[in-house]
């Protein structure tokens, strides 16, 4: 089969596309034919070796596709041959024409999400799911800024809070990106590169500020985020790309926090739940993935770039 391997940390330059044996699946294992691949942010990181998780080499990346279950291994009675699934997670990486997973990460996929759809739910909706349900407990009514809406877990966000009762804000730093968030159920939308954005953000919540944050970009916003936040309000960091400067005052005056995990993180409970939250939510049509743009499995060198340039409208599936 073709697959990416990645033989040394580096550039995007880095991810070839190879021939390699097909694997066969062990007991409690499933092989996936991988119709679609979702690519996120945290491959580029992990891919130049700077990321918390690093994989022996070579290895294959990726953690989100969806396809059609080829075989499955000894024992394995969830999934059978020829089941269309979405993959949260492998044990050999998705960006190849087959992955192995284990019964455990392979998940039905309802009938009117699309391949393509399917290769953008784990990270970006199991991250938005995980923030709002299980890290803070946003409630019906409560305001919530989505600093950086226009990305993967930015409109997973949108949707999912949308569905959830919540007054929406989001951001994005272009005409089409802002566009998107609004269609996708954000009340507000506001331009990240205007100079005076943050202060419309206050003035749309008549001052008082607004009770949740999802942050993408924490070691640009985190200080001014504190804020905008009204008393009790909270912040999660999603993303940061470095270091930052906070007033804790901001906090204290508020009696607001900050929260902070990593998907890898979620306890096996959280991901049941996570799955089962967002298996309903596409089957009645309040989550529905968004693909911006799709490209062949040998142009994931691109993609890596692409990824990492302002611009995002949801999701950048590979297809293998
Ligand atoms: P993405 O699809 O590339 O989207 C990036 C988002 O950040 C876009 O909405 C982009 O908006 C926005 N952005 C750019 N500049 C910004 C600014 N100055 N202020 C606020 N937002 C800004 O990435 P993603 O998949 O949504 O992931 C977002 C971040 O969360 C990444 O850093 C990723 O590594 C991280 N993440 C963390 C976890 C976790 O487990 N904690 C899980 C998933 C993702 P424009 O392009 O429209 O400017």
């Amino acid at each position: 089969m073709k697959a990416i391997l990645v033989r040394e940390f580096g550039g995007p330059e880095v991810l070839k596309l190879e021939d390699v044996p097909t694997p066969r699946p062990a007991a409690g294992q499933v092989l996936v034919r991988i119709h679609a691949v979702g690519v996120n942010p945290y491959d580029t990181y992990m891919r130049n070796g700077v990321y918390a998780v690093k994989p022996p080499l070579p290895y294959t990346p990726g953690s989100d596709g969806a396809g059609v279950v080829e075989a499955v291994g000894q024992g394995v009675n969830q999934v059978k041959p020829g089941d269309r699934v979405y993959v949260a997670k492998t044990v050999t990486g998705a960006y190849a024409e087959y992955a192995l997973t284990l019964e455990s990460q392979v998940h039905p996929l309802p009938a009117k999400v699309s391949y393509a759809q399917g290769a953008g739910i784990w990270v970006p909706y199991g991250t938005a799911y995980h923030a709002l349900y299980q890290c803070t407990r946003a409630r019906a009514g409560e305001t919530l800024l989505i600093h950086g809406a226009s990305g993967g877990v930015g409109i997973a966000g949108v949707q999912i809070a949308r569905a959830m009762g919540l007054i929406v804000l989001g951001t994005a730093g272009t005409e089409k990106g802002l566009e998107l968030v609004k269609r996708e159920g954000a009340h507000y939308v506001f331009d990240h590169t205007k100079p005076d954005y943050r202060e419309q953000i206050l003035k749309a919540t008549g001052g008082l500020g607004v009770d949740l944050i999802l942050e993408m970009l924490a070691n640009v916003n985190l200080g001014h985020d504190l804020k905008l936040l009204a008393p009790q309000g909270r912040v999660v960091v999603i993303g940061s790309r470095g270091d930052v400067t906070i007033s804790p005052r901001d906090l204290m005056t508020r009696r607001a926090s900050i929260h902070a995990f990593t998907l890898w993180g979620a306890t096996e409970a959280e991901e049941k739940e996570i799955h089962a939250g967002l298996i309903a939510g596409l089957e009645n049509g309040t989550l529905r993935p968004i693909v911006g743009k799709e490209l062949p499995l040998a142009e994931a060198a691109r993609a890596h770039k692409e990824i990492l340039e302002p611009g995002a409208f949801g999701k950048i599936v590979l297809v293998p």
